[in-house]
């Protein structure tokens, strides 16, 4: 139904709240949910006597099925096909549901945005096989303290990583690894090898991933068979670092140096929003190797969706406002 608000947004964003259900530990704790949806645009916060709204391009409440939310990400996998960057990325806090939407849950057994992506990525080249020429590849790099990690590459990866931009001013990371798939399958499989280096990293660094920002993205080169004329595009799938203050109480060394840069980064992020939303002439992409890495899927004619996604549990309010809030300045 969000279908037709989505068609023009060349160089705007979209942004789409998302709530998760009450989770087995807070209902536990006796936890009751401070959000409502008076219409599907709006989502009010009601702790005790204070209330306030936010709008937003759509408004999932909790039990809103994967298959609903793909749907409402309208024709943006078909834009990538047809060469337009398209980013859709999710913030919030941990445990907010940002992985749920983008990935799915820990089992698959609710797949997420990725994988309902890759098998649409494919049905399209399958139609338009007979006109173009298609290439589908793939990287996937990880964000974590300021370093960028090749999930392709091998254990041992060079000092530092760096995002550069090819003379289509398409993003790439020197050194990192770019994979071929030729089916949706192919390209699941490099997704699951890429998860599986994440998992391996994290257990060796004592780190969770959720502190970490995860970009996938997926490269899709058309030739023309009439006329030989090439176009690209790329869908990039951003799952961000957990937004929650960190390190408030009983941080530690390593943790303290996580949360700043979580932090520098996501405030990076809303500056080149907040930029591009209010048209300045300056949008300072180069600020942090977050903004560097999405360049090329923000502003210009990059079509941009993000989610918010937020917890229902009053436990969790000041957290729920502090996303609403920032999702608030990019509208
Ligand atoms: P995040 O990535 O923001 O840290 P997760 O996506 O891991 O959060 O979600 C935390 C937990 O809540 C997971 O167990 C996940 O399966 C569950 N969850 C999140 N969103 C939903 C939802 N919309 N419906 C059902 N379960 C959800
Ligand atoms: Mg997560």
């Amino acid at each position: 139904q969000y279908y037709n608000k989505i068609e023009d947004m060349k160089g705007k964003i979209r942004v789409y709240c998302r709530v998760r259900p009450l989770s087995g530990s807070e209902k536990a704790r006796d936890c009751v949910s401070v959000v409502h949806s008076p219409d599907e645009f709006t989502m009010e916060i009601r702790d005790g006597q204070k209330a306030e709204d936010f709008q937003f391009d759509a408004v999932f409440m909790p039990g809103t099925a994967q298959e609903l939310v793909y749907e409402d990400t309208g024709n943006l996998i078909q834009s990538a096909v047809d060469g337009y960057n398209v980013c859709i990325f999710a913030y919030g806090q941990t445990g907010s549901g940002k992985t749920y939407t983008m990935i799915g849950d820990s089992g698959m057994t609710s797949p997420g945005l990725a994988p309902r992506a890759f098998e649409d990525i494919f049905d399209l080249v399958d139609a338009n096989s007979a006109k173009f020429k298609f290439e589908v590849s793939c990287y996937m790099i990880e964000l974590y303290c300021d370093r960028l990690r090749d999930l392709f590459g091998s254990p041992k990866q060079p000092a530092e990583l760096k995002v550069k931009l090819d003379k289509q001013r398409m993003v790439y990371v020197e050194g990192s690894q770019v994979r071929q798939a030729a089916t949706a399958q192919e390209l699941y499989k490099l997704f699951e090898e890429g998860n599986r280096s994440r998992m391996v990293a994290k257990t060796n660094m004592n780190a969770e991933s959720s502190r970490s920002h995860l970009v996938i993205g997926i490269i899709i080169r058309s030739t023309s068979l009439t006329d030989g004329k090439v176009t690209s595009g790329k869908l990039s799938l951003v799952d961000l670092a957990g937004s929650e203050r960190a390190g408030k109480t009983g941080a530690e060394g390593q943790q303290i140096i996580e949360a700043k840069s979580i932090n520098k980064s996501l405030s990076a992020l809303g500056n080149v929003i907040t930029a591009l939303s209010t048209k300045a002439k300056h949008v300072p992409y180069r600020d942090n190797i977050l903004t560097q890495l999405m360049q090329d899927s923000l502003g210009g004619n990059a079509k941009t969706l993000m989610f918010v996604n937020v917890s229902p549990a009053d436990y969790n309010t000041e957290e729920t406002l502090n996303s609403l809030r920032y999702a608030k300045r990019v509208k």
